[in-house]
């Protein structure tokens, strides 16, 4: 009896260190993120003047204008707007253009919010929910901390085959229905739907996500046909490699595309999420043997670095090894990528950008810059290229339609340039200004948010939220 009693109280002592070292490790990582707090009396009311603005209602910039923000809103646009004791932002020969809109990424921790403002990005949809996601819902949403605006879908939801730990594996059609409801209670704000759901699963997520009034967002599933994903229920549909390995069985065949591009067309219901950075970085891994020791690397969470980006790196340097053939074909592959989306865009299927960062070497932020890069060069024209991280998002669910253009009544998510994005993209990296809810932050700002970002040490923290995950979640 005694050495049972022993043995117990050991197995306590050790468990109790245990919850301590990772209360005070999580603590930690919170204490080194505070410089996101969001400071007291933090003004969000002011009147920017001798602004030029781009809209994005429609393709023109509206030249010397104000705009008077008032509580974080747009409340005036005009020519002259008269208001006393305001301050004044003067922004002579600048251009202010609604904050971009990320719609596929996967968040690690809270030093990526940081790097997604510094690029401009002021709102973003994370497809791969976890119970860090709604804590850190919460904290954006009491103005705790300063974010882009965040909406997160639940865990991905699979069938019953087993496809890795990350999925939510369903088995019965009434066990889906219980997922939907429970993820809507918590807060979660979409379901996300995974590539081995099978048909009768599929059916009764839909079927509840209508009862609930939950959007879908899917990563299309081939256990079903490409075009049962044109649902009314299914707002958004995510990778384009997807058409090419479902309905065109992985060939480069641009008959079966007019088909497939047809239906997306008439079906009007699901916006596109492309996500041809994440698969161009293939390409990128396969023709620089460095790129994990790269400056760019340097910003990826940790744990992701260690796991995602290195397991990545290896399969395709092996593949490479093996046949070297690999390297054109994922190039062929991502070049038909860029006439696929011009295509779509040229039937009128809503675009809307979304980069898949945060996974493999796909660096959160920065990638959007390449995201758009790539519609413009499949032959969007400025404009449209964005409306994909702009009005087409906002669209797109109507828990964003405050968002996406400069319009009285949105919320003022916006940047400032020194040069029109509208002949220049490559005007939107860097902004001088981003204001998020209008609170306002500067360059010197954003600068010091990429700073803290880089070589960070928080990977046992990021590791002990990921198996949270895997204790609450299965
Ligand atoms: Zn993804």
């Amino acid at each position: 009896m005694k050495i049972v009693k022993r043995v117990l109280k050991f197995i306590a002592i050790v468990l109790g260190l245990l919850i301590i070292s990772i209360v005070i490790i999580l603590l930690i990582d919170k204490q080194n993120t505070n410089y996101l707090k969001v400071e007291k009396n933090e003004s969000n009311t002011y009147l920017i003047t001798n602004v030029n603005i781009i809209p994005m209602t429609q393709d023109t910039v509206l030249t010397n204008k104000m705009v008077y923000i008032k509580d974080g809103i747009i409340k005036k646009v005009g020519d002259s707007i008269e208001i006393q004791n305001v301050a004044i932002i003067d922004a002579k020969n600048k251009y202010l253009t609604p904050g971009l809109i990320d719609m596929h990424v996967h968040l690690w921790d809270k030093y990526e919010l940081g790097l997604y403002l510094s690029n401009g990005v002021t709102a973003i949809r994370n497809l791969w929910g976890m119970p860090m996601h709604l804590r850190l819902k919460e904290d954006i949403n009491n103005e705790e901390i300063i974010s882009p605006m965040f909406f997160t879908t639940g865990p991905k939801l699979t069938g019953p085959e087993f496809i890795g730990d990350d999925n939510l594996q369903l088995v019965r059609p009434n066990e889906a229905k219980e997922k939907v409801i429970s993820y809507k209670n918590r807060g979660y704000d979409f379901i996300k739907t995974y590539y081995g759901l099978t048909k009768d699963i599929f059916d009764a997520v839909v079927e509840q996500a209508k009862i609930s009034d939950m959007d879908i967002v899917a990563h299309p599933s081939q256990k079903v046909p490409y075009s049962y994903h044109f649902n009314p229920q299914i707002k958004s549909i995510e990778h384009v490699e997807d058409i090419i390995q479902q309905p065109l069985n992985y060939k480069l065949d641009t008959l079966k595309l007019k088909e497939v591009i047809n239906d997306f067309a008439k079906s009007k219901h699901s916006s596109f999420s492309p996500t041809l950075t994440v698969y161009n970085n293939i390409y990128q891994m396969l023709i620089d043997d460095k790129i994990l020791a790269s400056e760019q690397l340097q910003l990826m969470n940790p744990l992701i670095k260690k796991v995602d980006s290195k397991a990545q790196f290896e399969k395709w340097y092996n593949t490479k090894l093996r046949d070297s053939s690999i390297v054109k074909a994922i190039k062929n592959q991502h070049d038909f990528h860029l006439k696929i989306i011009k295509k779509l865009n040229e039937a009128g299927v809503t675009i809307i950008c979304g980069t898949d960062a945060g996974i493999g070497i796909t660096i959160p932020g920065f990638s959007i810059h390449q995201e758009l890069a790539f519609y413009k060069e499949a032959g969007l024209s400025n404009y449209e290229v964005l409306k994909t991280a702009t009005v087409n998002a906002s669209k797109t669910h109507s828990i964003m339609n405050k968002m996406g253009t400069i319009e009285v009544g949105k919320v003022a998510n916006l940047i400032l340039v020194d040069n029109n994005p509208l002949l220049d993209l490559s005007a939107l990296q860097n902004p001088t200004t981003v204001f998020i809810k209008g609170i306002k932050l500067n360059r010197e700002t954003l600068v010091d948010f990429e700073k803290r970002a880089r070589n960070r040490k928080n990977l046992i923290a990021s590791a002990i939220r990921y198996v949270e995950n895997l204790i609450i979640e299965k």
